[in-house]
């Protein structure tokens, strides 16, 4: 059996986090290291690695967690300004290999860029 992830160890309960969403495909926590005011991970239950590792039995589960943003930056009030990112790769920065979105907000982000 392969080793749980760190996300799959936090909705078991085997490590504390504020979830601040839950239903049957996903859920949602507060960063432990915020970089912004407003700092939220979307992730789904099934421990797909990378995004580049969903196939197309994922197809519903992905545009699930898309619409479930929406409504977790609504909940966290800032659905007027807010930012989705997703690392793909330890060469990106992403750090825990199971697929997650961060959500960021209440920040100041450049208007005309990605860059921030
Ligand atoms: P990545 O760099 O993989 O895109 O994002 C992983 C995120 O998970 C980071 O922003 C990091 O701060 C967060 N993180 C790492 N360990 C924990 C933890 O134990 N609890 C919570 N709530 N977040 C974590």
């Amino acid at each position: 059996m392969s080793e749980e992830t760190l996300f799959t160890k936090i909705i078991n309960g085997d490590i504390p986090a504020d979830i601040v969403y839950e239903d049957e495909h996903c859920f949602a926590i507060k960063d432990i290291a915020p970089k912004a005011p407003t700092h939220l991970l979307v992730i789904p239950k099934k421990p797909i690695p990378r995004l580049v590792d969903a196939s197309a039995e994922d197809k519903a589960l992905l545009g699930h967690m898309m619409l479930i943003v929406g409504e977790i930056a609504k909940k966290a009030g800032v659905d007027e300004a807010f930012r989705v990112i997703i690392n793909n790769g330890e060469g990106v920065g992403q750090t825990v290999l199971h697929l997650h979105l961060h959500i960021l907000g209440n920040k100041k982000f450049s208007e005309d860029s990605l860059g921030f």
